[in-house]
């Protein structure tokens, strides 16, 4: 038998105004099994949708759909076919991609990325955890890939009172799979390497970045080197700079694996690095700046912008008149309108002027919901200071 749970007003007009999401205090009544589909009602008793519900996370609701149908799994095989369609339409040329992103494939905390023959798949809410075997069956139907791993080791799984685990849900997984972006190849570590192994939302961003760049570059926050490999062919000479001696040593063998000679790797904090070369007089043609989310709660806000503006500052200062400055922010609690007003506040104490060449987001496989601003987190901006 469907649970149904009932929203407040409030909890209602959110969701007729398009969010995905209903908290904890928007919930008026009714209870449901952990990660169980429910029925959503309005205080009057009407229809309003279909949600995941979740008995732990402050997100209680993750509304599936909208109209009164039912969610089986001919609901999720049309869910994933969409999803799978809508990236072939994107024609896009990498082997790597994501398949699947949450609430912009209408899957709630479901997020799957392809990486050639190889699947690697997060589940972040009870409701997707549950769903994973009808998940996993569905993707060997209907991708038919060789291995499908679960990386379910973030900390928000933490929220859902979910455990943190790895774990092979289908076939094999090899220690190393070789993926190509463009032109480039370069290896992932499905098993260990961040978030489901790389860095995919950056993809498009990368390719277009490779026709601002050349002379001597740098690649802040570099990680295996999604940047520095697109990057290096089009530069004299470039260098990478991150905090980790796994991600530099990654890098590394990648450049050394696409032939490139050109790449320098230096394990480093960006801060201090960025600070020392300019104390050495040092400057570059462009520069790439691509940090961790420095807001990854509303609280730290100012603590993030403020490191987001340091490193602004010093790569505005370290470029050449008429180079160009990639800078991006993953934290969606750092607004598009906050990151262009952090830049200015950078360029008015670097006494710089900046000509904005492209404001950009993540990756067209990695959707933004029109009723999420949550869902739009990706900012790239490619800025040329002017002479
Ligand atoms: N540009 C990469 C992704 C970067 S992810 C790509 O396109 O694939 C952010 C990286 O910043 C991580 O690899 C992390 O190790 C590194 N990092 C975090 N803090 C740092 C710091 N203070 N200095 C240098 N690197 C840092």
């Amino acid at each position: 038998m469907e649970s149904t749970i009932v929203v407040s007003a409030r909890g209602a007009d959110r969701i007729q105004d398009g969010h995905f999401w209903v908290y904890r205090g928007d919930v008026a009544d009714g209870r449901a099994e952990p990660g169980t589909v429910v029925r959503v009602n309005a205080p009057n008793g009407r229809f309003l949708a279909r949600a995941f519900y979740s008995d732990r996370s402050q997100i209680t609701l993750r509304i599936l759909t909208r109209h009164d149908v039912p969610v089986d799994r001919a609901f999720w095989r049309s869910r994933i076919e969409h999803a799978i369609a809508f990236r072939e339409r994107l024609e896009i040329d990498a082997s790597a991609y994501r398949l699947v992103h949450g609430e912009g494939d209408l899957i709630p905390s479901l997020v799957i990325d392809r990486y050639g023959d190889y699947i690697s798949l997060q589940a972040l809410s009870q409701g997707t955890d549950r769903l994973l075997p009808e998940v996993t069956a569905l993707l060997v139907e209907l991708v038919g890939p060789k291995g499908i791993i679960a990386r379910n080791d973030p900390r928000v799984r933490l929220l859902e009172g979910l455990e943190q685990n790895v774990t092979v849900l289908h076939g094999e997984i090899p220690d190393k799979v070789a993926v190509r972006e463009g032109k480039v190849e370069y290896d992932v570590d499905l098993r260990h390497g961040q978030k489901t192994g790389a860095f995919l939302d950056q993809r498009e961003n990368r390719i277009a970045a490779a026709q601002y760049v050349s002379g001597r570059t740098l690649d802040c926050f570099s990680y295996a080197g999604g940047f520095a490999l697109q990057l290096a062919p089009h530069v004299t000479e470039l260098t990478a700079l991150d905090i980790s001696d796994d991600a530099t040593a990654l890098l590394a063998q990648n450049a050394a694996r696409n032939g490139f000679s050109n790449v320098q790797v230096r394990t480093t904090n960006v801060f201090d690095e960025l600070r020392t070369l300019e104390r050495m007089g040092e400057a570059f043609d462009s520069i790439v700046l691509d940090p961790p989310a420095f807001a990854k709660s509303k609280t730290a806000i100012d603590k993030a912008i403020s490191g987001y503006k340091e490193i602004n500052l010093r790569a505005l200062k370290l470029l050449r008149p008429g180079g160009f400055l990639i800078t991006c922010s993953c934290s969606y609690h750092v607004n598009e309108g906050m990151f262009g007003e952090l830049i200015l506040d950078a360029a008015l104490d670097a006494r710089v002027d900046v000509s904005v060449v492209e404001k950009r987001m993540q990756g067209r496989d990695h959707p933004v919901v029109l009723g999420m601003p949550e869902t739009y987190y990706l900012k790239c901006f490619v800025l040329r200071k002017l002479a």
